[in-house]
This record gives C-alpha cells, sequence and structure tokens, in this order.
C-alpha cells in the first residue's frame, strides 16, 4: 500500500500558533507531529558535545544543528504522514531536511509581531501532555488546569518578555531566509495568522483542499 497521508512542513515565527494548528493536523489527517520544541524540552539536560539544549533554550538561541538534525532524522524515520513543527530554523537545516525527506506541503504562519508578543507572553502549557493554552485567548475549562489530563499548566522559562524578543530577533535572523528559501522553490503557501485559532484552521483546511 502506499502512503497516503501527507507530509506536511509547518513554518512561522515563534508564538504563531504552529502548536495550536498543528493539533488539527494531527487530528484531521492521522498525522505524527514531530516537533523539534517538544523533543528538546523533554531532554533539556541531556549532555551533549555543545553543552545541554538547556543552555541555549534558556538564552532563546538555536541549538546546534547536529544535536536537532538527529532528532529529525530519527523522528521522519518513523513516520508515515507528519506535520513538521519547528523545524527546520536555518538554511543548513533546511538542506539537511531536503536530504532526508520530500514534503508535500509547505505552510507559512504569518503573525505580527506585536500579537506574537501577546500570544507567547501569555501562554500556558500542560507539562504532562503538551497542550497549549493561553490566559485570555484560549482558556482551559478551569484556571490553570489542563481540560486533556488535569494536570496544572506552567510557563515555559522561555516565554518571558526578555527571551520571547530574543527569539523573535534569532527568527527574523535565521530563519526568515528559510522561509524565502521555499518561496523561491515556489512551495510556500501563505497564511494569514492573525486570525482566531478557529479562522486560521479554516484557512488551512481550505487551502488543503
Ligand atoms: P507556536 O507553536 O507557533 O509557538 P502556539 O501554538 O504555542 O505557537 O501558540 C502560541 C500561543 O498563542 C498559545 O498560548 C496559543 O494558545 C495562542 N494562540 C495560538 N493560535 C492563536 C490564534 N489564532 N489567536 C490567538 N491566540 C492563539
Ligand atoms: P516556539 O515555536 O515557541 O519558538 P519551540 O518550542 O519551537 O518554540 O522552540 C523552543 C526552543 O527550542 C527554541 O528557542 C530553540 O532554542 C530550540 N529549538 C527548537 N527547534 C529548534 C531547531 N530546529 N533548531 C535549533 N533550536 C531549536
Ligand atoms: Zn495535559
Amino acid at each position: 500500500m502506499g502512503t497516503e497521508r501527507p507530509r506536511i512542513l509547518l513554518l512561522g515565527p515563534p508564538g504563531a500558533g504552529k502548536g495550536t494548528q498543528s493539533e488539527n493536523l494531527v487530528s484531521a489527517f492521522d498525522l505524527d507531529h514531530v516537533t523539534t520544541g517538544d523533543a528538546l524540552r523533554a531532554n533539556k539536560d541531556m549532555e551533549t558535545e555543545y553543552g545541554t539544549p538547556r543552555e541555549y533554550m534558556d538564552a532563546g538561541e538555536l541549538v546546534p544543528d547536529p544535536v536537532v538534525n538527529e532528532i529529525v532524522a530519527a523522528a521522519l524515520e518513523d513516520a508515515d504522514g507528519y506535520v513538521l513543527d519547528g523545524y527546520p530554523r536555518n538554511l543548513s537545516q533546511a538542506e539537511y531536511l531536503d536530504e532526508i525527506t520530500t514534503l508535500d506541503h509547505v505552510l507559512f504562519l504569518d503573525v505580527d509581531r506585536e500579537e506574537l508578543l501577546r500570544r507567547l507572553t501569555g501562554r500556558r502549557v500542560c507539562p504532562e501532555c503538551g497542550k497549549t493554552y493561553h490566559v485570555e485567548f484560549n482558556q482551559p475549562e478551569t484556571e490553570g488546569v489542563c481540560d486533556a489530563c488535569g494536570s496544572e499548566l506552567t510557563q515555559r522559562d522561555d516565554d518571558t518578555e526578555d527571551v520571547v524578543n530574543e527569539r523573535l530577533d534569532v527568527y527574523d535572523e535565521n530563519t526568515l531566509p528559510v522561509v524565502e528559501y521555499y518561496r523561491d522553490q515556489g512551495e510556500l503557501i501563505e497564511i494569514d495568522g492573525n486570525d482566531s485559532p478557529d479562522g486560521v484552521w479554516e484557512t488551512i483546511q481550505s487551502t488543503l483542499e
């Protein structure tokens, strides 16, 4: 049997809603969610020859390519259809990705910087199941408690205003060229991500139909 499930790359700045829309894509198309951010957070204190991921992540810097490339190669090897989120973040990662897989769709969620700041500083996450919430825009049924598993929600170490600003600068410098890279190949599907979560999901669905 051939593979029918799509291989989707979701690009966008920190806070654009990649994790939120990935959840929708995973349910709609029965995909694996491959996300370097979650994988790194689960291994934040792992010793590598470059130090631990934490040293980079808490400062808002990129974790060195060899570490993230290895994570992605292992995850994609086991995946049939997937949504890839948080990778590639620079051109050398994009070139590496070209060598190990073929993408069916490249989606780019574009969101204004001011809105990104509001989204990131108000983000809350479930440390147990990874579900994402927002204190204003995406509240759980009971304040501070995960709808899915009942755990207490937390704020990510890097969702403070200083680190958020650094991450957005790192994005402009390193990851915007990746967006250009796919745009030049004529593969980029641009989506206005400033809309509500449901509005953005409707746009994504209509572009994939
Ligand atoms: P990313 O994975 O791109 O960093 P997330 O999906 O974690 O982004 O979303 C960042 C924050 O913004 C979260 O708190 C999330 O609940 C909220 N959010 C996601 N999409 C929207 C949206 N369309 N409008 C308002 N808030 C959103
Ligand atoms: P967001 O989507 O909100 O920026 P992520 O969870 O994707 O956050 O990433 C959190 C941090 O993990 C990044 O700031 C960076 O330090 C590290 N990271 C995640 N993906 C990569 C990657 N592809 N290359 C290098 N570092 C990464
Ligand atoms: Zn949970």
